[in-house]
């Protein structure tokens, strides 16, 4: 891929990044509350209908200065850093995809669409756990499928199906480790935290057994220093429940970035030294 076309591939990742975040404020919204995802977006306060040009990802929310143009009410800026962190997401899991993988074209395409779409469930994931300490069946469970059903086809059209057996190992491994951790500590732990892991497992075994060990190991360290400083700064007791969810994304996506290089230079220390 010659430099002007990565360019170019990121720049439209980034853009479609933003209009796909602009529907995870949707997401993370309606889904916890029960509200369809099909009715169109009204204001909370007035109830003034979201005109289409009041839509646009980012660019909305300056030009109205964050206010509703009906009403005046106050419009929370965590919708324009959704939206923001979203596109740069996207250009980040393309440039990973696209440097990373040695695969044919169609299968790299195929790869690169399932890690947006698990891109956009960690977001959606993590601010709704943050918000309702849930990770909602309506978005994990069909994770499940997606994933599998993309890996799959990247197999047909050229991925190693070996990769598929250590996504399926990968994610029987971490579902069956949170469900342990969950039946030995309860409490901390939520069933929906064991159904997450499960999906994380498919990405990281998919991605190699490295990103796998690191992955699953990131979020404990992650999670543990979070949990560490907030007793440090006295806003938390020993015992306060923090989500988890959000630690066990960040985790899998460490190890999903970094993990194979953070494996091969561990055994190649253990195996030179
Ligand atoms: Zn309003």
């Amino acid at each position: 891929m010659t430099p002007l076309a990565l360019a170019l591939a990121l720049a439209l990742a980034a853009l479609f990044g933003l209009v796909i975040g602009s529907f995870l404020n949707v997401v993370i919204y309606r889904v916890p509350a029960g509200i369809s995802l099909l009715r169109p977006s009204r204001c909370p306060a007035c109830d003034a209908p979201v005109r289409p040009w009041q839509n646009v990802p980012v660019v909305s929310w300056l030009a109205l200065r964050g206010r509703c143009a009906s009403c005046g009410e106050r419009i929370s800026a965590r919708y324009p850093l959704v939206e923001l962190a979203t596109g740069a997401a996207f250009a980040a899991v393309t440039w990973l995809v696209l440097s990373a993988t040695m695969l044919p074209p169609a299968a790299t395409v195929v790869v690169l669409v399932a890690f947006l779409y698990l891109a956009s469930i960690s977001i959606a994931l993590t601010l709704i756990d943050v918000d309702t300490r849930r990770l909602p069946n309506a978005i994990v469970l069909p994770a499940y499928v997606v994933l599998l059903a993309l890996f799959a086809v990247a197999c047909v059209v050229g991925a190693p199906w070996a990769a598929l057996l250590r996504a399926v190992i990968g994610g029987a491994a971490l579902f069956a480790l949170y469900a342990l951790l969950r039946a030995v500590r309860r409490g901390g732990m939520g069933g929906g935290d064991v159904k997450l892991a499960g999906v994380m497992g498919l990405a990281l075994g998919w991605t190699g057994w490295g990103a796998l060990a690191v992955g699953a190991f990131a979020a404990f360290v992650l999670g543990g220093l979070f949990g560490l400083a907030l007793i440090l700064v006295r806003r938390a007791g020993r015992k306060t429940a923090i989500p988890f969810g959000p630690w066990l994304l960040a985790g899998g996506w460490v190890g999903i970035i970094v993990g194979e290089p953070i494996s091969r230079w561990y055994i190649g220390m253990l195996t030179t030294g």
